[in-house]
């Protein structure tokens, strides 16, 4: 089995402005709700809520954005494949797999 291929931990340019906006949403709902006698917990809670889902969000844009969805060209078959942090010699494999209709459709 060939090793997979170690992922950065340095954020990109995506994770880092969906963490920027994230942030300051966070920070914008969290004044107002300081305005409207919320309690500090409530506001905790939803600005950790807020961070979380904007995090969140740009790690999956992150991930469709360096994945490769592959599909079969057979008229009438749904089958395809998305592949996304593994080594070239896999996704030839899945390319393969996904793109013979005989390795993948319903006679086999
Ligand atoms: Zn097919």
């Amino acid at each position: 089995m060939a090793p997979k291929p170690a992922k950065s931990l340095k954020p990109t340019a995506i994770e880092a402005i969906s963490g920027v906006i994230a942030s300051l949403w966070a920070a914008f709902i969290g004044f107002e709700l300081a305005d409207h006698d919320v309690s500090v917990l409530g506001i905790f809670s939803v600005v950790l809520a807020l961070l979380a889902t904007g995090l969140m969000i740009g790690s999956r844009v992150q991930d469709a954005s360096r994945s490769e969805l592959i599909k079969c060209h057979e008229p009438g078959c749904n089958t395809q494949i998305r592949v996304w942090h593994t080594s070239n010699a896999e996704v030839t494999r899945l390319r393969e797999l996904a793109q013979d209709h005989c390795k993948h459709g319903a006679g086999t």
